[in-house]
């Protein structure tokens, strides 16, 4: 079993070189991921949207199916008024036409109602499509500039890659684990060489006996002061020959 703290040191290495080749996509990958999350909210606004406007049809279009129902109902009314027998008939035949009137008129401004609804949602939702395709073709063109910026470096990476896998595959998960949360809190500096006596991450002294362990022994061990894993300045020259 290799030194842990040389895999990390070299692991680090490799990391390093594959963040250098991502800054070099610069700003694309989050512009990208940027116009992506717009796309979905946008598609997400345009499907509530279209649901509502579906509502405001069926409800126009039941209401004007009422409100023909209704007058058929009064053509019928209106026919028997010829056939009535007596005033008591008659009066109750006008009233339901009256009433049935009264209601055609209601159902047909209801309908009008929401018909004017539905085009009023209707032009938000053309906005909201036109901004949708401006968007969509924004990202096409932005994914294949990505694409081809990504195209030049793909062997490259995926050979860093292999080897940043090979080395890891070496260290145990805990330590990966522990490496990467420093890594992630030290703005990607989690290995630190000793250098004249001091933490080559914030730069405090470390005690004498801490610097001979570490060049003797394979434990992990970290800088008092800022938490970073150190590791003995010829073990990092070292590894500075190779990678
Ligand atoms: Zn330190």
């Amino acid at each position: 079993m290799e030194n842990p703290i040389r895999l990390l040191y070299l692991l680090q290495k490799y990391d390093h070189k594959l963040m250098d080749l991502e800054e070099e996509k610069g700003d694309l990958p989050g512009i990208v991921r940027n116009l992506s999350d717009q796309l979905k909210e946008l598609q997400s606004q345009i499907d509530e949207l279209q649901t509502n406007i579906n509502l405001h049809i069926t409800t126009s279009e039941k209401s004007t199916l009422d409100a023909e129902a209704l007058s058929d109902r009064v053509e019928s009314l209106k026919k028997q008024l010829y056939e009535v027998r007596n005033n008591k008939e008659y009066d109750a035949i006008t009233k339901e036409i009256n009433d049935a009137e009264n209601n055609i008129t209601q159902k047909l401004v209801n309908a009008d109602e929401h018909e004017s609804k539905q085009n009023e949602l209707q032009s938000s939702l053309n906005d909201l499509k036109e901004k949708h395709e401006s968007i969509e073709n924004d990202l096409d063109e932005r994914q294949s500039e990505l694409q081809s910026v990504s195209k030049i470096h793909e062997e490259e990476e995926l050979q860093l890659q292999h080897e940043r896998d090979k080395i890891a595959r070496q260290l145990s998960p805990d330590t990966i684990a522990v490496y990467d949360r420093i890594r992630s809190a030290k703005d990607g500096k989690a290995v630190v060489p000793i250098k004249r006596g001091a933490c080559g991450g914030c730069y405090k002294t470390v005690p004498p006996q801490l610097n001979l362990l570490l060049r003797k022994n394979d434990e992990i061990r970290f800088c008092e002061n800022c938490g970073r894993i150190l590791i003995a300045e010829e073990i990092a020259a070292e590894v500075n020959k190779v990678a």
